[in-house]
């Protein structure tokens, strides 16, 4: 088969000359250095962005700054509402558009594109945009006895938590930007999001149609760059919250520089070594499709994404073997074919790390199918499957995020939830069996922020999504969220 047909639009934008978008318009940058953006299916370099100084950072920060002490702090709740409806209705309108610079860019299926990073990010705004209509505080009875007649009564607020400076991956740019950008207008915050080095494009697109949507000037700022523009963010004195989601050992370094600038409050949504576990009476079909959501959706770059798998021994062989024979035939090529089921790898770095883990794993000669980077041009892997060579391998230890599936058989299932807890991270895991008595005593004794039962990585606005351990610091979605984008204020009034 061959590639759809770029629309002319995506061409054009590609063109244009990228900069930082600031106080509701591109910005000239006195910054010469400029970020390559890489087409991961061929290596080439497409388009480029500039990089912001600290001047940019500064401007983005005073133009949140002012919006919030200006007209968007007094936006009623219905017209934040509205215009998140609005943001959700024209990325509908701009489906095929985002879905193919995020093939182009990042390396996504178009199907995937175009599922995740337009559809489900539109069902993440609209939920979000619920929400605006929906904050409020509590009255409360105090019991504090009056010196002098007096009475007392008192209420909570929820009050924006300021201006936001969210720090995103490159694996579902849209998608995760939204998760901050529609929690902070729904909540009457300010934003300004540094995209990853490696996928700035589609959230540059996107911060255009936010203003198109009726976001006033300075409330949605880019700003790009890598590690420098992120720590000037963090340590700027107008920052009141970072909200990052990236690898753990980035989050540790990013949490302790945001608790360091004066408590600057701080959520953190990390990797992991999620597990999933296959007990004795699952259907073998059921099984191998489970496994191959669970762990190869985009090519394994999905944080919550399974790695380790554990299967119980007396169906292990026959489900390894299935396993094998469906990666061997998934059809790898062009993320732009609408008949590819593996794509490239979304970066070059990581598909160097890749190449690394896998020379690792041939030597400890526990590859039983893929382990090797494909010939030619692109970023291309094989999905790849190993038999780990017990419980404290580093291949079920350190987090892979790319088609790496280790396999573990288990006899008992003490010892499974004991192997399924044992690590310093805690995202995701998933338990698949028919017997759901069994299901729902195991479940309450995973450490795990989101545990699936017969399924894997299905996120849901409704549901709350993060880590325990080193996985994280507080909740994206549901209510949870709440919290961490607004602060609580207490009235006492006396009469
Ligand atoms: P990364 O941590 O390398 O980078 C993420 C972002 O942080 C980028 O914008 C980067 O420029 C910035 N950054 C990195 N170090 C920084 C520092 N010291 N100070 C300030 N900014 C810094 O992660 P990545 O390679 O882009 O993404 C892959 C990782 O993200 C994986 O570990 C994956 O599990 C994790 N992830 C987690 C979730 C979640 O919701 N829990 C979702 C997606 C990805």
């Amino acid at each position: 088969m061959a590639d759809i047909h770029i629309l002319p639009q995506v061409s054009a934008f590609l063109a244009q000359d990228h900069g930082q978008f600031i106080d509701g318009q591109y910005q000239p940058t006195a910054n010469a250095e400029r970020l390559p953006v890489v087409n991961p299916a061929n290596g080439r370099t497409i388009a480029d962005v500039a990089s912001a100084s600290a001047d940019d950072v500064d401007r983005a920060l005073e133009s949140a700054g002012r919006a919030l002490q200006g007209d968007w702090g007094r936006c009623l709740p219905a017209q934040r509402q509205q215009i998140l409806l609005r943001l959700a209705d024209l990325l509908e309108a701009h489906r095929e558009e985002f879905a193919q610079l995020e093939a182009l860019t990042n390396g996504k299926l178009i199907g995937d594109a175009r599922r995740f990073e337009v559809d489900h990010t539109c069902v993440f705004i609209r939920y979000y945009a619920g929400w605006a209509t929906k904050l409020h505080g509590e009255t409360l009875a105090p019991s504090i006895p009056s010196f002098a007649g007096e009475q007392y009564t008192a209420m909570t607020y929820r009050e924006p938590v300021g201006v936001v400076a969210a720090i995103v991956p490159w694996n579902f740019p849209v998608m995760i930007a939204i998760w901050k950008v529609a929690a902070a207008l729904c909540t009457g915050c300010c934003i300004v999001l540094k995209p990853s080095e490696f996928a700035p494009l589609t959230l540059l697109r996107l911060a255009e149609l936010a203003h198109q949507a009726g976001v006033p000037a300075g409330v949605f700022n880019v700003v790009n760059g890598g590690r420098q523009v992120g720590q000037w963010l963090i340590e700027h004195p107008r920052v009141n919250k970072v909200s990052f989601t990236g690898s753990v050992p980035a989050g540790i370094a990013i949490g302790q520089a945001a608790l360091k600038a004066d408590l600057t409050r701080v959520t953190l949504e990390l990797g992991g070594k999620n597990p999933a576990a296959f007990l004795a009476d699952v259907d073998a079909e059921r099984a191998v499709d489970g496994i191959m959501l669970a762990g190869l959706v985009h090519q394994g770059q999905v944080c919550s994404s399974a790695e380790r798998f554990y299967v119980h021994v007396s169906r292990f062989d026959e489900i390894v073997e299935r396993v094998i024979a469906r990666v061997e035939t998934l059809r790898i090529g062009s993320p732009l074919d609408e008949t590819t089921q593996y794509g490239p790898l979304a970066n070059q770095p990581h598909f160097a790390r890749m190449q690394a883990l896998f020379e690792r794993a041939r030597q400890g000669g526990q590859v039983l199918s893929g382990g090797q980077a494909l010939v030619g041009d692109g970023f291309y892997v094989t999905p790849t499957v190993i038999r780990a060579n017990g419980h404290d391998d580093p291949l079920m230890r350190e987090e892979a995020f790319a088609g790496v599936l280790s396999f573990m058989p288990f006899e008992d299932e003490e010892q499974l939830l004991q192997w399924m807890n044992d690590s310093a991270y805690g995202l995701s895991a998933s338990l698949w069996t028919n017997d759901f008595s069994k299901a729902l005593r195991l479940m309450r004794r995973i450490e795990a922020g989101m545990v699936w039962i017969n399924s894997h990585t299905i996120m849901d606005p409704a549901v709350p999504f993060g880590g325990w351990k080193a996985s994280g610091i507080g909740r994206e979605f549901g209510s949870a969220f709440i919290e961490s984008y607004t602060e609580l204020k207490s009235v006492i009034m006396c009469y």
